[in-house]
């Protein structure tokens, strides 16, 4: 194992070797070389991906002792790996940030990671604890930054298992043979088979970017080098936006937005008092007539509108029946009301059915109240004069 390109050196991102075996398993079609540089998926590190010769290589699994190279078309003879290095010294800066990380939390508070996980957006790891202060977070990360500034060697050391039981482990070994160790001297010693830069230097920066609770666990989610930095740069837009929507620098955007919520609940306050009062006016309107039914179509009105409509006038004027009609794009509503002493004897309930009849419309209610709603095939014109040929 030690012999793979990966593990004499991480920097390798162009090799060549042989292919020994070509064959096809569930996940298609792959290739086994005699040596590789492509790390395989596994201790929480994605696969690397690239080329052999012009062929893409998009995955690359560990199976028992076999490295499969999953590639679009069949290879054989010597080829030249190629590596996508931006994606390889990515993982190498996440994973190595990770085993800064966990190791401030160990060193500072005693917290254990009892897992990692590093996939294309934040990288997180859980913390064997149900609660982390802020002022933990910040010091945790300080420490851990102060490790990436220190530019510590990060070494790697082929050991057996008794050779290995002599370092101060962060945790037990899953291996008992050829067992790999991690080492930033003085700080973290770990078993890992992972690739990692040659210095903490290369990570770059170690930002903890959120937490969340994970059953009786801390989730911290963290980026580290050029990823944080792609980060930082979506996050400065995003910033430069929303100061630029609230005519505020950048560091008054929450003073912004506050202002903002605080007018809006004032308009929506001053909108729902004017509504009223347009409403009461088109009440009078209406009622100023001397048919016995108040019949009028509207556009955009709310269902509880008309229901305060046919309310107020059937309440003010017992002797008016109501045939209230509004649409907006996706629907049209009715609501049908007879005041105590109106003289139209058709039911309220009847009328509205029938018309809803011809709008596949549903609704419903009794003699002297009835609502509904349908489609929009008819005009709000129309549906008012199917009512009144039958609301007398
Ligand atoms: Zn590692």
């Amino acid at each position: 194992m030690r012999e793979l390109f990966y593990y004499q050196d991480a920097y390798i991102q162009q090799f060549d070797a042989t292919v020994t075996r070509t064959a096809t398993d569930d996940q298609g079609l792959y290739v086994v070389l005699d040596n590789t540089a492509f790390y395989p998926e596994g201790g929480g590190q994605p696969t690397d991906v690239g080329t052999l010769d012009d062929v893409r290589v998009r995955d690359v699994q560990k199976v028992g002792d076999e490295i499969r190279h999953y590639v679009d078309a069949e290879l054989h003879g010597v080829v030249r790996g190629q590596l996508d290095w931006a994606v390889r010294f990515d993982h190498m800066q996440q994973h190595a940030g990770q085993h800064i990380l966990t190791a401030a939390f160990v060193e500072l508070f005693n917290y254990q990671t009892v897992s990692f996980h590093l996939g294309s957006g934040t990288i997180t790891i859980d913390l064997a604890t149900e609660n982390v202060t802020a002022a933990e977070l910040q010091q945790a990360e300080d420490r851990a930054n102060e490790i990436v500034l220190e530019n510590r060697p990060i070494e790697t050391k082929w050991v057996t298992a008794e050779e290995a039981a002599t370092y101060p482990l962060r945790k037990q070994l899953k291996f008992t043979e050829d067992v790999r160790l991690v080492i930033i001297p003085d700080f973290d010693y770990n078993g890992c088979g992972g690739t990692h830069p040659r210095a903490t230097g290369e990570v770059a920066m170690i930002k903890i970017l959120s937490t969340e609770r994970q059953k009786k666990q801390t989730r911290v989610h963290f980026m580290c080098g050029e990823r944080l930095r792609q980060n930082m740069t979506m996050r400065k837009q995003v910033m430069a936006k929303a100061a630029q929507l609230v005519s505020r620098p950048e560091s008054d955007i929450a003073i912004g937005i506050e202002n903002l919520i605080d007018t809006n609940k004032k308009l929506e306050k001053q909108l729902a008092a004017a509504r009223e009062q347009l409403l009461d006016l088109e009440i009078a309107k209406l009622a100023a007539t001397n048919e016995p039914i108040i019949a009028a179509t509207f556009e955009q009105y709310s269902m509880q509108h008309l229901q305060k409509i046919a309310r107020t006038l059937t309440a003010n004027h017992a002797e008016k029946a109501v045939a209230l009609v509004t649409t907006d794009h996706t629907k049209t509503q009715i609501v049908l009301a007879k005041g105590k002493q109106s003289g139209v004897a058709a039911s309220a309930n009847d009328v509205l059915k029938a018309t809803l009849a011809q709008m596949n419309g549903k609704g419903g209610g009794n003699d002297t109240f009835a609502q509904g709603g349908g489609d929009t095939s008819l005009d709000a014109a129309t549906v008012l004069a199917i009512i009144t040929k039958q609301f007398h």
